[in-house]
């Protein structure tokens, strides 16, 4: 059944909707890497240990207040946009670099209350307790997104969000973390 859900970050000031949210229009996912750890870490929260994540096309997510909050930075020159929200420091989205990518991951603890995004069904860079990682369910997160993006791209609705202009580029210039400020973030995420 397709709904809306809504999202807002901690302070109510910036917040929106991802429309038509039926079940095939996103993945629950739970990232554990260090990324997207230190994506709170940076921004002045603890260590989360892992990242709820739902996992979608951007076309679907609109700012229906607080725009002019929404910011954005890089872990380094190559890194993801990872978008947050300047009045209280929420982390919000990431998105890959290049809007035709057609992919963005909402922060699931953004999300309202009454919006239950279900079971996780994929997890990434999970701890394996001998110093490595694994995934578990990739082959069904990448089944999933793949077609996604690949419709989003022919259809053009890659344009139809907030967080790239027409032309492509982010719709609000990113900062690239400094070294130090890089070395600072990675100093709260756990081993
Ligand atoms: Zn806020
Ligand atoms: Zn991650």
């Amino acid at each position: 059944m397709a709904r809306d859900m809504h999202f807002a970050c901690r302070c109510g000031a910036l917040a929106g909707t991802l429309r038509d949210m039926e079940p095939s229009a996103f993945t629950h996912i739970r990232c554990h890497c260090r990324d997207c750890r230190a994506a709170y870490t940076h921004l002045g929260h603890a260590d989360p240990d892992a990242v709820g994540i739902l996992q979608t096309s951007q076309d679907r997510v609109s700012i229906d207040r607080g725009g002019e909050n929404l910011r954005v930075f890089r872990h380094s020159p190559r890194g993801a946009l990872r978008w947050y929200a300047t009045c209280c420091d929420t982390p919000l989205f990431y998105t890959p670099l290049k809007a035709r990518l057609v992919h963005v991951g909402v922060n699931a603890d953004v999300l309202s209350d009454d919006d239950d995004p279900g079971r996780v069904q994929a997890e990434g860079y999970v701890p394996d307790g001998k110093g490595g990682t694994r995934h578990k369910g990739a082959a069904r997160m990448v089944g999933r997104m793949v077609p996604r993006m690949l419709s989003g791209n022919l259809s053009g609705s890659w344009r139809d969000t907030p967080f790239f202009a027409d032309d492509g580029a982010p719709a609000v210039p990113p900062h690239v973390l400094t070294r130090e400020q890089r070395a600072a973030a990675l100093m709260g995420v756990k081993a």
